[in-house]
């Protein structure tokens, strides 16, 4: 697919970023990403995936809007309490770029749906607030081979990898146990707005093939020290997901 004259104005500052080009537009507008709950991480990273012009996102996420989401999930507003999330996220994404594609899929994501709810994407971004989800999302990833941007949040504390299947470590190798869930978690804006912008970060880089993404790292980020770090992980050679990839 070729781009119209609107669009080569709409995306003109980054195409002429080194080695964007129209190329790397075209790559993005042949691509499709799901973001897998559009809470305070996915609320940021689905529209900013859609201002720069991702073809088609699919947006998945269960939840209505509370009072107590606003804090963080600025996709939104006070007069949408009550409504589907995933709903008013495609309002408003495609008010913002009507170029792009946006599916609203209002849907738990459970391990016999999994396939069907996310389908055949290029690439599936982590907005979830909880571990079992992720690892069903992990284990979908690995299996399809579809690389799977994860970033978790709490507090100050954010920590971001990506999981290139057959290239480096699944989650499952990172955590082979579940990481204990917390029943509220402390958070504010500035966590998750910072580390979905990261997230899109990867995820463009690896849809246009620009840069390295954080295959084997995991970035980690401490706000209230302001800290930034890289820890090299590696793959289990036993990891019941990605071990025979
Ligand atoms: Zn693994």
């Amino acid at each position: 697919m070729s781009l119209s004259q609107q669009e080569l104005e709409r995306y003109s500052r980054q195409i002429i970023m080194n080695g964007w080009g129209t190329e790397g537009q075209r790559k993005l507008k042949n691509s499709a990403a799901a973001v897998v709950g559009v809470g305070g991480l996915g609320s940021i990273s689905s529209t900013l995936l859609a201002a720069a012009g991702v073809g088609k996102l699919v947006l998945i996420d269960q939840d209505k809007l509370c009072l107590s989401d606003l804090n963080r999930q600025i996709l939104y507003s006070t007069k949408d309490i009550g409504q589907f999330k995933v709903e008013i996220a495609k309002e408003r994404l495609t008010a913002l770029n009507p170029e792009v594609e946006i599916l609203a899929v209002n849907k738990e994501i459970t391990v016999d749906n999994v396939s069907r709810v996310i389908g055949k994407v290029n690439i599936v971004v982590d907005g979830l607030d909880n571990w079992k989800t992720r690892f069903t999302v992990n284990d979908y990833c690995v299996k399809s081979r579809i690389p799977f941007v994860h970033a978790g949040v709490s507090q100050f504390y954010g920590q971001i990898t990506t999981v290139m299947p057959s290239k480096g470590p699944c989650l499952r190798c990172v955590f082979p146990k579940e990481p204990t869930e917390t029943k509220v978690n402390p958070i504010f804006s500035g966590t998750p707005s910072a580390l979905a912008s990261l997230q899109v970060m990867e995820a463009i880089k690896c849809l246009t093939g620009i840069g390295k993404p954080l295959i084997g790292r995991m970035l980690f980020i401490d706000g209230e020290e302001m800290t930034i770090e890289t820890a090299e992980i590696t793959k289990n050679q036993n990891c019941p997901t990605c071990s025979k990839i």
